[in-house]
């Protein structure tokens, strides 16, 4: 690392003590902006490093709430309120039990740079509660989200902090939680949140963008190196929002995905994985993957615990959690024949897996460029609630599909401009850097 750059880390670390996660995203991010000091020197000026490396705000909550047998509850929320240079925060919501303050800073700080990558004017922002959704009522779901509302209202707004869903928040969790906010307020304030249903101000594209994003950019990566993506065998890891509409969009295009997953295990099926089953299981019931295989009994296995990377793939697509692809799983898929891979969720990759990728030459899309189609609809939405207007799916989907292409041309462009051909995750942060460092300069030592 730059010697420049090195106290910024230390220091850090040292603020932010135990906070793994938020450090592992803060080094990769200040490990690749040594060219950039080094061509402009004012970027480490006036404390510049240090003030974007922490946020403007960060707010830490009590969510009491009463389960269906009448027992009172107790979470903890967050929002955590990063950088709002180049727009409002803008970033999910996250309700899993690992849910900490290290965990939802690495993902605002991400957020940062993503959000600025899309060329739309939104700032970074993440939040979230150690709230596990799992096996809750309906109504349990919905006490949850009002009263964790009742304390986020008064910190955010359509020209504050727009929230948006994460892990564990859908568009079930948005409408609880726009529902409270519209009652609290008496607005109807519908740029507060997005992610929101299609007939309460919700945009067409929004629930799928993640996943279709991800694939844009893949497909545009493996272009700019002409390969093809039809008839190539896929592994996507997760079966959430973003796996599901990942999976859409690549049999969309003629690849093949032969394996995805949840966390108790994941499923083969060498056919093919049959999206309209998945989604009923995942989408309608909310049951566990592990039903697919019971339902394709013969024709797929259910492989219980294990790392999915085992499976022999073209192109993998890690889409579930941070850190599930470590350096062994890394060398597996290499030694398979691997070629390129693209991040659905955020930093699924160990700095450990990075190296291997850098050292082997497959072609590495970081998660702060290939999955910022969500984010960046979650923008589209923002503009349509503004304008009171509602655009068309296609219409809609070509402003993605044109966003993502120009994410990946300036990660690109970036990585070529620095000296770094083919590097996406140095193009990605330093091109997300320059945005918001400029934007910084401009606005004064705030
Ligand atoms: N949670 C998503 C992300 O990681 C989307 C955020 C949003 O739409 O604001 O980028």
């Amino acid at each position: 690392m730059d010697e420049k750059l090195e106290p910024v880390l230390a220091e850090i670390e040292r603020r932010n003590a135990g906070e793994m996660e938020f450090h592992q995203a803060a080094r990769e991010v200040l490990e690749t902006l040594g060219p950039v000091i080094a061509r402009n020197p004012d970027y480490a000026k006036d404390s510049l490093l240090e003030r974007i490396c922490e946020p403007e705000r960060q707010i830490i909550f009590r969510v009491p709430w009463i389960d269906d047998n009448g027992k009172v509850r107790m979470n903890r929320g967050f929002r955590v309120e990063f950088n709002s240079a180049l727009g409002p925060y803008k970033g999910g919501l996250r309700f899993h039990p690992s849910v900490n303050i290290s965990i939802v800073k690495f993902l605002g700080f991400e957020q940062i740079f993503k959000n600025a990558l899309t060329g739309l004017p939104i700032g970074g922002g993440k939040g979230g509660s150690d709230f596990d959704p799992r096996g809750r009522s309906e109504g349990e779901v919905m006490r949850f989200c009002q009263s964790f509302m009742t304390e986020l209202y008064r910190h955010i707004g359509e020209y504050t902090d727009v929230p948006a869903g994460d892990i564990g928040v859908g568009q079930r969790e948005i409408g609880f939680m726009f529902g409270q906010y519209k009652r609290i307020t008496n607005r109807y304030e519908s740029g507060v949140l997005t992610g929101k249903g299609l007939r309460w101000g919700g945009s067409r594209v929004r629930t799928e963008a993640t996943g279709y994003g991800t694939v844009f950019f893949l497909k545009r990566m493996l272009e700019a190196s002409s390969k093809l993506m039809e008839g190539r065998r896929v592994v996507v890891s997760g079966s959430g929002n973003v796996a599901v509409y990942a999976i859409e969009k690549l049999q969309s295009m003629g690849a093949i995905v032969v394996a995805c997953s949840d966390s108790d295990g994941y499923v083969v099926d060498d056919d093919g994985i049959d999206l309209a089953l998945v989604k009923d299981i995942k989408e309608v019931r909310r049951d566990r993957i592990s039903s697919y295989a019971d339902e394709r009994a013969g024709k797929s296995r259910f492989v219980k615990g294990g790392s999915i990377w085992d499976v022999p793939c073209d192109i993998a697509l890690p889409c579930a959690t941070q850190n599930e692809l470590d350096g062994k799983a890394a060398s597996t898929l290499i030694k398979n024949g691997m070629i390129a891979l693209a991040e659905g969720a955020n930093m699924p990759c160990t700095p450990d897996a990075q190296r291997k990728f850098r050292e082997a030459d497959v072609l590495y899309a970081p998660g702060k460029a290939s999955n910022a189609g969500g984010v960046a609809t979650s923008a589209l939405e923002m503009q349509q609630n503004a304008s009171r207007d509602s655009w068309t799916f296609a219409q809609t989907e070509q402003r993605l599909e044109t966003i993502m292409y120009s994410i990946h041309d300036r990660c690109a462009e970036t990585a070529e401009d620095y000296g770094m051909p083919g590097n996406y995750v140095a193009g990605a942060n330093i091109g997300g850097f320059i945005r918001v460092a400029e934007a910084m300069r401009a606005l004064g030592v705030i």
